[in-house]
């Protein structure tokens, strides 16, 4: 049987500062427990896709000028961030973006604030991510600043976790990390869909390491997708070998 569909993107066109057309009706789905990769170049669109989904244009002057989006059926135009927190979906950004002054286990207790099932649940959950992430473990009392680019990443998709998420968001996990260290995280991103059943949308510049982790892929080139199918076909795909897969 099919997987349920969780997110669908239809045809959305976002303009940012009024007149730049940067998506130009691009169109996704996110079957339920899946890993589905956005891929593409430099500038192609998907972070603006991420941000798009989870309303957080406002801020850069941008806006879903046509087509719509939908989770689990309902329309998420008018939701905030934190409305799509208590829904299920979160978003870690590009560049990591966790609390430099706080320790690590703070950071990954921020996490968690939307949550009402009290301190056993959040304790348990704790535990859950430091079994994923030993290292943050380890690093638990350190102040996050002084924590390494990995570390960062890794506290940052523990946060997340805090939440409970059905779905995460995930903008270039892999960036301005060592090879062994992408592995690493995309091997937990994957054992995190296997035995958490977490859904994934990510995306990602490095089309290598993403198509061997991921279901499901979307090719974006300036706004558009150019390609889409599963990632075992589009790592045989000539053309995708060709102008993807040779560049990481
Ligand atoms: P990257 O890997 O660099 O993040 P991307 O595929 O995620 O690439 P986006 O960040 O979505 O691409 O950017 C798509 C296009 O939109 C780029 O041409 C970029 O310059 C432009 N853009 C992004 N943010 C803004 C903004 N706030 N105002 C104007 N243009 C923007």
């Amino acid at each position: 049987a099919e997987a349920e569909d969780l997110l669908e993107v239809n045809n959305i066109e976002v303009i940012y500062n009024h007149v730049i057309l940067v998506l130009k009706g691009v169109s996704l789905k996110v079957p339920k427990g899946g890993i589905t990769a956005l891929l593409g170049g430099n500038g192609a669109g998907k972070t603006t896709t991420l941000k798009a989904i989870s309303n957080l244009l406002h801020s850069e002057r941008g806006e879903v000028t046509k087509g719509s989006i939908q989770y689990r059926g309902e329309g998420v135009a008018n939701l905030s961030p934190s409305d799509l927190v208590d829904r299920g979906v979160i978003q870690v950004m590009e560049g990591r973006h966790c609390f430099e002054h706080l320790t690590v286990e703070e950071n990954l207790l921020t996490g968690a604030y939307t949550r009402k099932d009290g301190r056993g649940a959040v304790d348990a959950d704790l535990d859950m991510v430091y079994e994923y992430f030993p290292r943050l473990k380890e690093r638990r009392r350190s102040q996050a600043g002084y924590t390494s680019g990995g570390e960062q990443q890794m506290c940052a998709i523990g946060r997340a976790l805090m939440s409970r998420p059905e779905t995460i968001l995930l903008d270039e996990p892999s960036m301005g990390l060592a090879p062994q260290l992408v592995e690493q995280i995309f091997g937990i991103v994957k054992r995190l869909n296997e035995e958490q059943g977490v859904t994934f949308l990510l995306a990602e510049q490095n089309t290598n390491v993403a198509l061997r982790f991921a279901h499901y892929g979307y090719i974006l080139e300036s706004g558009r997708v150019v390609m889409d199918g599963p990632a075992r076909d589009l790592r045989e795909n000539p053309d995708v070998k060709e102008f993807y897969l040779g560049m990481s």
